[in-house]
């Protein structure tokens, strides 16, 4: 075996999903890195042992050894993330999604003009979502070029995957004049932003930039044509908001008599390389077009069970193999945990199966067999992620992207506990899925730059 292209190799027992609902635990297999941080191999004991490659890799000092307290699982990829809402997390989450956005979100982002304020801000997101865990994530910038350039540069340095989109926002109807721009602007800088992201100095693909159209209401119709005609001429990834709750579904109905879906298509935004936040209120053909056109879905349970009016289907799209990921939506959450979002993507299926309301009888209550398991919503953060995003990251398989995080369950003071003999390796990915925290996340690669890497004690 030729070993010249291997850059490092990691030895140790790790967890992935290969095929959506199920996992595949990967015992003392040994993960080799090439120079282009992709997966070289993935081999288990039986294909290693004979052939010398541990021992020569150790020898070079170019292989670490995970302990038995250390699991390895790909990198957690977040589809839905507003950097600039990142110090209102943990506020107001009791209030309707309208107020929540006039007294907190629009004056927080209008902001992002002090550049100063957007480098120290996006600083402490970028370490603070990469020491989570999530090695990919799709973030919704402000209005302003200048502070999303900070975030995309800030996500290059510290060596975040990233998809990072520009606001935009013309509509006087909808918007406030004080965070506003007018839609020949909005695609000028759209326009800008991409170029600059594309020549930022040292991205070699690490950083796309996506165009954002916040969502229906935000846009004039004019505007949405012209994003969608660029995104369409230049390849460019698209993101929005998707019927995200009754009233943006009315708003759509109201103004243009279609559905959100039956807008972005007719406005050319729809595409494989487009991710849309929500989509709760979906008709039965705005899910044949998604799927035919091969768009990803961004499912949010947390602000789903604040702001949606109602639970998602994520049940049947899972089964009609719509692409489908999680994402944090922060701030509409209290953590970029992607962990915890897989936990909250289940426990707002059991939610919406069993239902809520005492006054019914149990039979009438939920919509059964709606519930998702665990292991789904883990699929859903990691190779789901990869393929609504059309990249070749979330699993661990040759030629993949090596992202990757060390879960730890050894670190002192924590709720993840593994008991030997008690727990089965479904058990231990279980638990992982539903009770780690930061500090158990000790080290993360993305494409085989470790960026992540804590020292700790015991
Ligand atoms: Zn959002």
């Amino acid at each position: 075996m030729d070993h010249s292209e291997i850059v490092f190799g990691i030895l140790g027992n790790a967890f992935h999903c290969p095929v959506m609902g199920e996992f595949e635990y990967l015992e003392n297999a040994l993960i080799t890195v090439d120079t282009a941080g992709r997966i070289q191999a993935v081999l288990r004991p039986e294909e290693y042992q004979s052939s010398g490659i541990v021992q020569a890799l150790e020898g070079q000092g170019r292989l670490q050894r995970l302990t038995a307290s250390q699991y390895l699982i790909p990198g957690l990829i977040d589809l839905h993330n507003h950097a600039p809402q990142w110090p209102q997390m943990g506020k107001g989450l009791d209030l309707p999604l309208y107020d929540w956005l006039s007294n907190y979100t629009f004056p927080l982002e209008a902001k992002y003009q002090d550049l100063e304020f957007a480098r120290q801000v996006y600083g402490d997101l970028v370490q603070s979502t990469l020491s989570s865990g999530t090695t990919s994530a799709v973030y919704f910038s402000s209005l302003h070029l200048e502070p999303s350039l900070v975030l995309a540069e800030t996500c290059l340095d510290k060596g975040q995957r990233a998809f990072v989109g520009k606001v935009c926002m013309d509509d006087p109807d909808q918007c406030p004049d004080y965070y506003r721009q007018s839609a020949q602007q909005s695609l000028y800088e759209t326009e800008t932003f991409n170029h600059a992201v594309a020549g930022m100095k040292g991205n070699q693909g690490l950083v796309s930039s996506v165009v954002t159209p916040r969502f229906i209401p935000s846009c004039t119709e004019g505007l949405l044509k012209e994003l969608g005609q660029f995104a369409t001429a230049n390849d460019c990834y698209v993101q929005t908001h998707c019927s995200e709750s009754d009233w943006a579904r009315d708003y759509s109905q109201q103004k243009y008599g279609e559905t959100d879906i039956s807008v972005y298509e007719r406005t050319g935004l729809l595409g494989r390389k487009t991710l849309l936040a929500h989509s709760i209120f979906l008709t039965n053909q705005d899910i044949l077009i998604i799927k035919d056109r091969g768009a990803g879905i961004a499912h949010c349970p947390l602000s789903n069970m604040c702001f949606a009016n109602a639970a998602m289907t994520t049940r049947e799209l899972l089964d009609q193999g719509v692409h489908c990921g999680l994402g944090s939506d922060v701030a509409a959450s209290v953590t970029p945990s992607m962990l915890r979002s897989c936990f909250d993507a289940v426990t707002h299926s059991r939610v919406r199966e069993e239902g809520t309301s005492t006054h019914r009888p149990a039979g009438e209550r939920g919509e059964s067999n709606t519930r998702i398991s665990l292991v789904e919503s883990f699929w859903m953060a990691t190779a789901g992620g990869g393929q609504s995003l059309d990249q070749n990251i979330g699993l661990f398989k040759a030629g993949f992207g090596f992202d990757a995080v060390v879960v730890d369950a050894a670190v002192p003071d924590c709720d993840l506990t593994i008991w030997p003999g008690m727990d089965s390796p479904a058990d231990i990915l279980e638990k992982i899925i539903s009770t780690t925290s930061r500090h158990n996340v000790t080290r993360v690669w993305v494409q085989g730059r470790q960026v992540i890497d804590k020292k700790t004690a015991g």
